[in-house]
Parts: C-alpha cells; sequence; structure tokens
C-alpha cells in the first residue's frame, strides 16, 4: 500500500524525528528517495552517512524540488513559520506538505502561507533523546497519530497524509487542532513542564553542605526523564501552547495546595482516601 509519494520525500529537519520517520519508511520497504534539509551540516553528514536519508541538504537551493512531492516538517514548532515562508518559493499546490510537531494551532497559520496543501499531523511518539544519531526505525508502528484537519484543508493533501502513516502502521485520530493543543497542554506540557521544575526544586534546596543530585533513586530518574529533553523543542511548545499550559498549571497548583493541606493539617483518613483514589486512577493507564 503506497500511493501518497510518487516522486520523492523531503524531511525539513533531520533530528531525531525525522530521522526515525525515514528509517521506518525504509524499514517498511518504502522505496521513493528520502531526502533530507537541515541547517546544522552535521545532522545531514549523520543522517548520510547512516544511511538514514539518501541524500541530504542544508540550502534550498540545492535541493532537486522536482523530484519531491511530499515534504514533512521535523524541526522545532518555532521554526515552522520561517521555513514555510521559505519553502512557498519551491513548491507548488500538488505537493502535500505536513509536519510532525507537538502543537497544532499553528496550523492556521501554515495553511495561510503555503495552502490548503499543507496538512497538519502529530505523531505521539518520542523521547527525551534529541538528533539523528539516536534514531530508531520502529518509533510509530502502533502509535497514535493524530491529524488535525481545518475546513481548507485539501481532501487530496489529507488522504497522502492518512496513506503515509497508515502504511508505517500508526492509527490515526482525527481532532480540531484547538481540541488537540488543550489535550496535550494537559497530558503532555503539563508534565513535562513540572519535571523542568522539580529538577529545579532539587537545584534549589542544594547548598554548600548538600548536593541532592548525589541522592536521585528511581524515583526521581522516572519522574523527571523527560526534563532532559532538548530546549529549543520544549520552548518553542511551551510558547505556542501558552494560554493552555498556564490554565493547566493553575489547576495543578491547586492539586498541590491540596495536599499541602492534607498533610499539614495531618488528615489522615482524607490524605489516604485522596492518594488512593490517584494510586487507582494512575494504575488504569497501564
Ligand atoms: P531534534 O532536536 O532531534 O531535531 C530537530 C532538527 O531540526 C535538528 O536537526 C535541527 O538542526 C533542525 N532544525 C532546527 N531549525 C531548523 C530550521 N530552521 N530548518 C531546518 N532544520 C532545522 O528534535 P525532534 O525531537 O526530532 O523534534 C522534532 C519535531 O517533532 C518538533 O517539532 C517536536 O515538537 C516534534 N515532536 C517531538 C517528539 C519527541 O518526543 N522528540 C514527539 C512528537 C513530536
Amino acid at each position: 500500500m503506497e500511493g501518497f509519494i510518487e516522486n520523492g520525500l523531503l524531511i525539513v529537519g533531520l533530528g531525531f524525528m525525522g530521522g526515525s520517520l525515514s528509517k521506518e519508511l525504509k524499514k517498511k520497504g518504502f522505496n521513493k528517495t528520502i531526502y533530507g534539509l537541515d541547517i546544522n551540516p552535521t545532522a545531514i553528514e549523520i543522517g548520510q552517512n547512516l544511511g538514514v536519508i539518501d541524500k541530504g541538504f542544508t540550502e534550498y537551493e540545492k535541493v532537486p524540488w522536482d523530484e519531491i512531492d511530499f515534504v514533512v516538517l521535523a524541526s522545532p514548532v518555532g521554526t515552522f513559520e520561517t521555513i514555510a515562508k521559505l519553502l512557498k518559493g519551491f513548491v507548488n499546490g500538488k505537493t502535500t506538505v505536513s509536519d510532525l510537531g507537538s502543537t497544532k494551532r499553528l496550523v492556521y497559520k501554515m495553511e495561510k502561507i503555503i495552502g490548503s496543501n499543507f496538512v497538519g499531523a502529530h505523531p505521539i511518539a518520542g523521547t527525551e533523546k534529541s538528533g539523528v544519531i539516536y534514531s530508531v526505525d520502529n518509533l510509530f508502528e502502533g502509535k497514535k497519530v493524530i491529524i488535525t484537519p481545518t475546513v481548507d484543508t485539501d481532501k487530496y493533501h489529507l488522504q497522502r497524509v492518512e496513506n503515509l502513516w497508515k502504511f508505517i502502521g500508526a492509527k490515526i485520530e482525527y481532532m480540531s487542532p484547538e481540541l488537540h493543543d488543550f489535550i496535550f497542554g494537559v497530558v503532555s506540557h503539563l508534565p513535562h513542564a513540572v519535571a523542568f521544575a522539580l529538577v529545579d526544586t532539587l537545584r534549589e534546596l542544594s547548598d554548600k553542605k548538600v548536593n541532592l543530585f548525589e541522592y536521585p533513586g528511581a524515583g526521581f530518574k522516572d519522574f523527571t526523564r523527560i526534563a532532559a529533553s532538548d530546549p529549543t523543542m520544549w520552548r518553542d511548545i511551551f510558547f505556542n501552547n501558552k494560554d493552555n499550559l498556564l490554565k493547566s498549571l493553575q489547576v495543578f497548583k491547586k492539586s498541590l495546595e491540596k495536599l499541602e493541606e492534607l498533610i499539614r493539617e495531618e488528615k489522615k483518613e482524607e490524605l489516604k482516601e485522596y492518594l488512593g483514589e490517584i494510586s487507582l486512577l494512575r494504575r488504569s493507564l497501564d
């Protein structure tokens, strides 16, 4: 099952996600050329040397645009607008342009610049590691991919994006960009913000007498793994979903206050009941 790319695919931003997309397509038998474009020459060099992509570029002018009919943006979301403006000079309405970005209301801006051939998508798979060197060939199969069409999205391009993810074996779900940003503001952006803040708390409480970073066990490490994520990527996500993230941080602060009160007031039974409810909810996730 192909029918989504006739000529070649270009991945703009050859990092962990873009590299993983290319590797998984190749593993599944995708037989068209995969090109990479990145502002970092090292990413292109590594991508080519490891065979992640067939050919890479650092300049738009050098890309063989005639051989490309599908473009996927896989750079930090803060770069999308600039990239869209650059792409506009090279791609026409026949080229499908999609992305892997973690925030989706940007889709409206992208549509304005690129046209109705832009289709927003967000694969719900990843890691705290960044860079093409860490890319893997089994990231997306069986995972959710949220596609966020708008009233203007062209049906033909939407179908091509759906076909790409079906080819990989991902589970497609459709939702509006607004609903996407609300949901992932709570289930992804909030925990990342909290993990960063938790590591900062250890820094704040460490002093000359005790360096708290010498003591964390599995619990702290599990909880804060995602705080080792790329700062540019997360700055961009936080800014692009500012309203939803700030609202969920307010609710999180209220939950902390509730916990604080139960501990301060030594409400033993209530605290046990509260922890029991939460523990059950968390276990239902596995
Ligand atoms: P990464 O840091 O591994 O890779 C990003 C790449 O983009 C780098 O190679 C960088 O040099 C390149 N880049 C930066 N600015 C550029 C520009 N202007 N033009 C071209 N290339 C540029 O990041 P990643 O983890 O692969 O994330 C990429 C995208 O995927 C982000 O939009 C992110 O929101 C989204 N995403 C990430 C995850 C995850 O877990 N890592 C999950 C889902 C979605």
